[in-house]
């Protein structure tokens, strides 16, 4: 039975009578004994057997790709032409300024972040780790391992507050003018992590132009989910590369993307964006820890897709599976937390995630209580950078994975340990 009466509203008897209902509720979750997990956006088997194709291709004979490169050899460390091609027209990148290379795009995050360090980019004086402190821009909530990237790396972390057309748009230009040691920013533009926040074209033009106090301030540009609407049409993917060109900045934007969330995630084909001068520096330096990419993965992925529509129809299938998740979960939240207004969330039109605020000062609390009830949720204050999340009030919600009749078991668990921390904390 959702609750009637807005919790805030509620007289002292009414909220103890609605907190011992909530009780009683969490005491029958508990004897259910579950074992379910909401955690990592990882996609269901169901998806993944969707790419099962994969694993036969390129097939017995098959290791030239269209250009004759053996790609059983070493070599071709900008990755197959005619891959990059199907995913420069996806990412609205041009073949030459798009490399392709392993399974795992963090990694080349990672790399450009250390080579950085290590090295100084194209614009910089001398080697980021050489100057007393750089700071990342972090728009948060956001991507927990973009975050844990910059913190191991000693990098200053600062959170920037996220809309639903993009981050603060006029506090991150503001530091951006002012402080040189402001040298990169993490940006998820389509279908962000975890809020599903869309950039608007404004947005990203001003992150594109905007004057910078370093010369060598990047955007660290991930658009791991460029094709991967849920609800209606798909989110536009700008040129950010030429926006920024045309601004007097070509080498600001780095853009990342991969196949982990659109074939196999752990054996996908990794994708990097940026002027020409960048992809030199870049492999330059990648040249010294690899002699070329897994080709072998990248033809079988050629194969598999044929052309960029073979990727459109294929991401079709994905919705198939993934909107009715979505759209149960919000079904949930609305039905049992709807009314009583102690939380809200985001409606994602594509992406991996769903970010839900409850009370401030609960989000740890109702973590704990769906633990303790055989639910795993993402740790409290993991959207946050070093974890911290100031007002203890987000859960990063990751429907991807359970079967629907487990995400029906989980969430309406959530909602049941959302509701008791609420009512305990108001009577507390
Ligand atoms: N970027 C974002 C925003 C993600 O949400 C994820 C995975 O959840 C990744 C990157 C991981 O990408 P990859 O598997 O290519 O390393």
């Amino acid at each position: 039975m959702p609750i009637q009466t807005q919790i805030g509203l509620m007289s002292h008897e009414e909220l103890t009578s609605e907190h011992e209902s909530q009780s009683a509720k969490y005491s029958q979750l508990q004897a259910q004994k579950l074992v379910l997990d909401l955690t990592r956006g990882k996609p269901s088997p169901e998806q993944l057997d969707l790419s099962a194709a994969l694993l036969a291709l390129p097939g017995d004979g098959d290791f030239r790709d269209g250009s004759g490169t053996d790609c059983r050899n070493y070599g071709g460390l900008t990755g197959l032409p005619e891959l990059r091609a199907i995913f420069g027209e996806l990412l609205g990148i041009p073949v030459a300024n798009l490399l392709a290379g392993n399974n795992a795009s963090l990694e080349i995050m990672h790399d450009n972040v250390v080579f950085s360090l290590l090295h100084g980019t194209p614009d910089s004086a001398q080697p980021w780790a050489r100057e007393e402190k750089i700071k990342f821009l972090c728009p948060a909530p956001g991507y927990d391992r973009h975050f844990a990237i910059t913190e191991s790396l000693g990098i200053e972390m600062i959170a920037i507050p996220m809309n639903h057309d993009g981050p603060d748009v006029a506090k991150i230009a503001e530091l951006v003018a002012t402080d040189p040691q402001v040298k990169g920013m993490w940006v998820v533009p389509v279908y962000a992590n975890p809020t599903g926040a869309v950039y608007s074209k404004e947005i990203v033009s001003e992150l594109a132009s905007m004057p910078a106090a370093a010369p060598d301030f990047r955007l660290y540009w991930d658009n791991a989910y460029a094709v991967h609407p849920l609800f209606g049409e798909i989110a536009p993917s700008y040129d950010v590369l030429t926006m920024a060109a045309e601004a007097g900045h070509p080498n600001r934007p780095l853009v990342f993307a991969s196949t982990s969330k659109i074939t196999f995630a752990g054996a996908g084909v990794s994708f990097f964006g940026a002027s020409a001068e960048n992809l030199a520096w870049y492999q330059k330096y990648l040249g010294k820890k690899s002699i070329g990419p897994d080709k072998i993965n990248q033809l079988r992925h050629l194969r598999f897709f044929g052309d960029a529509d073979g990727v459109r129809a294929h991401m079709e299938k994905h919705r198939e599976l993934l909107a009715p998740k979505f759209e149960l979960v919000l079904k949930i939240l609305e039905d049992r937390l709807g009314a009583s207004k102690v939380a809200s969330w985001t409606e994602p039109k594509g992406g991996y995630f769903i970010s839900l605020d409850v009370v401030d000062g609960t989000a740890k609390r109702v973590i704990e209580l769906a633990k303790n009830a055989g639910i795993a949720l993402t740790a409290a204050g993991s959207a946050f950078p070093y974890s911290t999340d100031p007002d203890d009030r987000n859960i990063r919600l990751a429907p991807s994975f359970p079967s629907l009749g487990d995400l029906e078991v989980a969430m309406d668990g959530v909602a049941t340990c959302v509701l008791l921390a609420a009512t305990e904390s108001r009577l507390t």
